[in-house]
Parts: C-alpha cells; sequence; structure tokens
C-alpha cells in the first residue's frame, strides 16, 4: 500500500505514534525532551554536522502556489542556467568547502527536462560526490536516467498534508495532484534514489495536524524504503514575491518542540535546517537535534557567482516580457529571503565554537577525518 492509500484511508494506529503525539501536547515537558533529543543526537549521529548548499537551477515555473515567490503569476525575474553556468556554479560551492549540493528548480518542462537535469547531474558529479535534487515531481522512469548520472537524492516537501488547505493553496499546475506528491517519494526509491528527503512548509495548516501526519509518512517510508537513510525538514514561511502572509501561527517553542519530538520519535532520522532560520536560533537549534545543515545559501539561479544574467527576464502572467532599462543590471528573483548571511566559513566556525565538527561530506565520518 502506498503512503497516500493508506493516508486516505484514515490516521493512523494510535499506538504507532502515541509517544510523538504525546511530546506534541501543548502542555508537554520541553526540556525534559530537549534533554533526551540531545542525547540520542549524540549517540546515533556523535558531534557532527552535515553542510550542504542548495543550488538553483531554474525559477520558471508553470504551477500557482500561493505562498511561492516563483508562483508562475507572480510578475519576477527568470533565469534557467545552462550546464556549463551549473558548473561554474558549483565549483564556486566546492572552493568554498561544499561536497553536498542539493540542485532545486522550478516546475517547467519546458526550462527543465530531465535530460538537462541528467546533463546538470553528470557535470559535476564528478567533484561533487553528494548531488541531490529538489525538483518536480517524476514518474519512477523519469528518474532512472537521474540516478544512472549520479544523482542520490531526491527532496520533496508536500508542502501541507491538509488536503483542503492544500487545494486552495494550490490553484493551478500538475502540482494539484495531492496524492500525486504524496507518493514521489516511494517512486524515487523504486528508481534508486538512496536519500530520501519530506517536509511540511509550516505556516500554511495548523502545525500540529501536519507533524502528526509528517511523522506517520516517516514511519511508512522507514518501514517500506529502508534501504535509503531518510531526512525530514521543518522549513517556515518566508517573505517571498507575492507577500503571502502564514496563515497559521508556528513560533520558535512550537519549533523545538516538534524538532525534538522527531528526534525521539525517529532517532536515526536526519534532521535538516535550512537558512531560513535566524543566526542564534539556527546555533541554539545545533546541538538539539538537528544533524544538517545549509550555509551560505542563496535561493535564485546564479545567486552564487551571477551566472544566468544574459538570459534573464521578466514574467506578466507567465509570459516572457524584456527587462525595463533599471532591470538591465539585475539578478534573478529570488524563491524567498534567508535570514542567516553568514558565510559557509563563518557557520563552520560557529559550530565548532558550540562544539560540533562540521562535515562537507559523509565519508568523513566514516573515515574518523
Ligand atoms: S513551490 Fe515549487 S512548484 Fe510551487 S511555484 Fe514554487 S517553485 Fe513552483
Amino acid at each position: 500500500m502506498t503512503f497516500s492509500e493508506s493516508f486516505r484511508a484514515g490516521p493512523p494506529p494510535a499506538a504507532a505514534l502515541r509517544r510523538f503525539a504525546a511530546l506534541l501536547e501543548p502542555d508537554a515537558d520541553l526540556e525534559a525532551a530537549a534533554r533526551e533529543a540531545q542525547l540520542l543526537t549524540r549517540r546515533h549521529f556523535g558531534k557532527t554536522m552535515r553542510l550542504f548548499a542548495p543550488l538553483y537551477l531554474s525559477n520558471e515555473c508553470i504551477n500557482i502556489c500561493k505562498y511561492c515567490g516563483f508562483s508562475r503569476d507572480n510578475p519576477i525575474l527568470r533565469t534557467t542556467l545552462t550546464v556549463d553556468q551549473v558548473e561554474t556554479e558549483a565549483r564556486h560551492l566546492a572552493a568554498e568547502g561544499f561536497r553536498n549540493l542539493l540542485l532545486v528548480a522550478g516546475e517547467h518542462p519546458k526550462f527543465v527536462s530531465e535530460g538537462y537535469m541528467a546533463e546538470c547531474v553528470a557535470r559535476i558529479r564528478p567533484f561533487v560526490p553528494s548531488v541531490s535534487l529538489e525538483v518536480a515531481p517524476m514518474e519512477t522512469e523519469a528518474y532512472l536516467p537521474l540516478t544512472a548520472a549520479g544523482a542520490e537524492g531526491l527532496v520533496v516537501y508536500q508542502e501541507s498534508y491538509d488536503r483542503e488547505a492544500y487545494a486552495e493553496l494550490h490553484t493551478a499546475g500538475p502540482k494539484r495532484d495531492f496524492d500525486w506528491r504524496l507518493d514521489t517519494p516511494e517512486r524515487a526509491y523504486a528508481a534508486g534514489f538512496r536519500r530520501l528527503g519530506i517536509g511540511a512548509l509550516f505556516g500554511l495548516a495548523p502545525w500540529r495536524t501536519e507533524a502528526m501526519a509528517l511523522a506517520a509518512h516517516a514511519a511508512h517510508l522507514l518501514k517500506h524504503c529502508w534501504k535509503a537513510s531518510l531526512t525530514i525538514s521543518l522549513p517556515r514561511l518566508k517573505p517571498a514575491a507575492g507577500d503571502f502572509a502564514p496563515r497559521h501561527p508556528f513560533t520558535d517553542r512550537d519549533f523545538v518542540q516538534l524538532l525534538c519530538a522527531l528526534r525521539i520519535a525517529f532517532p536515526q532520522v536526519g534532521l535538516v535546517l535550512s537558512t531560513r532560520e535566524r543566526p542564534a536560533f539556527r546555533d541554539a537549534l545545533a546541538n538539539l537535534g538537528v544533524t544538517m545543515m545549509s550555509a551560505g545559501s542563496h535561493t535564485e539561479p546564479g545567486g552564487y557567482t551571477g551566472a544566468g544574467r544574459d538570459t534573464l527576464h521578466r514574467t506578466e502572467k507567465g509570459r516572457a516580457v524584456s527587462l525595463a532599462e533599471s532591470e538591465k543590471e539585475a539578478t534573478a528573483t529570488e524563491q524567498f529571503s534567508v535570514s542567516d548571511e553568514r558565510s559557509p566559513a563563518q557557520v563552520a566556525a560557529r559550530l565548532r565554537e558550540l562544539g560540533l565538527e562540521p562535515v562537507w561530506k559523509d565519508w568523513e565520518v566514516c573515515l574518523g577525518a
């Protein structure tokens, strides 16, 4: 049974996630949970923190997602990097130390085809040992050239597990299909991806309900996709083009409570923290259960080197229009604004001050390097 089938059948058996649900109660003992989460993280991951960077290939998109800066109807500056430009960005990140990159793209088959993505992966794999993708969901067969090219990870956030909220927020484009998205990790696993990443975008629906569904999804994947390592992300809504405001609160305290609950319920699952969060909060969470962090991130194509400006254009109602004179020196529009603007080296130095060892690639852990 796929996850969409079991999700449709109703909530998971209470016993399966009872401890997790108790940890999410408003009056749960947060200090005790934090202590347990920290202990479990050290036991399973040592004092390491994997670092990665997102590399945006394109901000073209055919979907309308009300909360996203790249949404089709937003009149923003867009571009798609050539494979050469992707290599330029990747080499810049590799020079900063990264060996673990996440290739990100909006959904637009004309600009971001499977062949293009496979070429991008194949081009950077010789100097980037760990490449993951956060791109439009595909059929299993369509994923095969990507795993063959060397991509090992596939990240797909459900955004919201609330069907009604999902339908209201995704008003046009293939992304409207809730179940298709929900089963994406399983199709990716069948195609050979051995790192799967899931998450919800917090702020779209009540957080405790989202958290329960996210945990049920994680439990399902751990059981059915057991050869893969699983990561969970907790992105919070950030300001973006379109000016969508969060509809449901998800405070710092809520964030900590959920992070600790996930660590306790899923001790071996990687927990990912992005630069959406501000530096002091990231520093505080680093010792609580997070095992993987992005650093020095840009959320626009060409953000690291300025690549792709030669094909920059504005879109209005989905149609490309020429740049105004005042936009000639502009760069592509970002997906959302980052809150932690420290460089990768600064983040790594801070992690060391906090008693953690930044890890730029996985096998360093195995070799004890
Ligand atoms: S969230 Fe993804 S699919 Fe939706 S508009 Fe943004 S880039 Fe496109």
